[in-house]
């Protein structure tokens, strides 16, 4: 016990080493791959990402034009930003805001193959 002594007296007396997360936050370390965020106007809704996401919490159906991210099951590994080929992934350099109550990111793309065919072949439907 005397030979913790000193290292106990350092600890009350010296600097904390934790923060009052999150009322205290320190700096992002450069190049950090924080938040996930997508630009869906360029999105081709091709699937890649969420072929490729190792934690499989990308959902991307192409019929309703839409893409989704779970960020609760996101390890922010950015994979998924490395495979868009239309570079349209992105991590914000900080990191995901605590919340209360779990969320999802979904995004409306736009139905562009499925609209073009209905209208080359008469299929679609006239708005009411
Ligand atoms: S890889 Fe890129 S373009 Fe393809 S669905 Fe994902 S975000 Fe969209
Ligand atoms: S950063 Fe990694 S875990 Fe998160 S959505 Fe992209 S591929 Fe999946």
């Amino acid at each position: 016990m005397p030979f913790m002594t000193p290292t106990i007296v350092k600890n009350f007396l010296g600097k904390r080493a934790t923060r009052m997360y999150p009322i205290t936050t320190r700096e992002p370390f450069a190049d950090v791959r924080g938040e996930l965020y997508i630009d869906i106007k360029d999105c081709n809704l091709c699937g890649l990402c969420a072929k490729a996401c190792p934690a499989q919490c990308i959902t991307v159906d192409r019929d309703k034009a839409t893409w989704e991210c779970d960020p609760y099951e996101c390890v922010y590994c950015g994979v998924c930003t490395d495979v868009c080929s239309r570079h349209c992934l992105h991590q914000h350099a900080a990191y995901r805001a605590p919340a209360t109550e779990k969320s999802v990111m979904h995004e409306q793309g736009e139905i562009k193959k499925k609209a073009k065919k209905e209208e080359a072949d008469g299929s679609a439907q006239p708005a009411a």
